[in-house]
């Protein structure tokens, strides 16, 4: 399930194609209290509004949150809801079922989590990982959006910075794994400050494969303009 999500995220990110809810609910349950909180499913979703990073990170004020690690309403413990019992329900479940809290909740702060993500990541594949790391990348970037987000929306950004350091070791990781978009493999170098590699990977892939290049022409141009200036912080596509 995740996978699909995960996949499903890199390619709204690419191409920028809006999707649909399917529709159904799915209800996870606490491991450690048995509390029961749902989200809508990911089929697709709605990304009108939406704004799109060149980290792939994307707030969509139409689409449901899909964090990984989320916190229990009831006992505030946090878990990750790949771990946890999960089952899919209609809409009319919901409703008739008046499910006590609407919707699974996280307050976005990776610091506080960590050890939950970081216990998901020794057990995962490398999908998986990939999905963790990014959203590790994400909260790191952070910092250098909040100002954009809270000029724009009324959402706060109230994450606590990841150490350099920290974040550092999840891009070299990052860097060496294979599993991505080429556009995401470039924005990793480039986040990295290795301009000439990024800007190597960018020529590559433009030359093998001239036709995806050509569909996401744009957001290419962009991250070799910011490659050129020698610009490694995140920027809005
Ligand atoms: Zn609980």
């Amino acid at each position: 399930m995740n996978k699909t999500i995960f996949s499903a995220m890199m390619l709204v990110a690419v191409t920028g194609n809006a999707m649909t809810i399917t529709g159904d609910y799915i209800v996870y349950e606490c491991p450690y209290c048995g509390a029961k909180a749902h989200e809508a499913e990911l089929g697709s979703y709605n990304t009108f509004g939406a704004t799109f990073w060149s980290d792939f990170f994307r707030i969509a004020p139409m689409a449901p949150s899909q964090d990984v690690v989320s916190r229990c309403w009831k006992c505030k413990k946090a878990f990750c809801k790949w771990s946890a019992k999960s089952t899919t329900v209609s809409r009319e479940f919901i409703t008739s079922n008046r499910m006590d809290n609407p919707y699974i909740t996280w307050t976005g702060d990776y610091l506080a989590v960590k050890e939950v993500l970081v216990a998901e990541m020794r057990k995962a594949d490398p999908d998986d990982e990939l999905d963790l790391r990014m959203r590790l990348l994400w909260a790191a970037n952070h910092k250098d959006r909040k100002a954009f987000v809270e000029q724009r929306s009324d959402k706060k950004i109230t994450e606590k910075e990841v150490p350099a350091a920290e974040r550092r070791e999840n891009l070299q990781r990052l860097s060496s794994m294979t599993n991505m978009p080429p556009m995401l493999k470039v924005e990793i170098l480039r986040e990295m400050g290795n301009f000439k590699e990024a800007k190597a990977v960018l020529t590559a892939f433009k030359k093998a494969h001239p036709e995806e290049y050509k569909e996401c022409e744009k957001k290419f141009k962009k991250l070799e303009a910011q490659i050129e200036a020698k610009n490694s912080k995140v920027f809005v596509w």
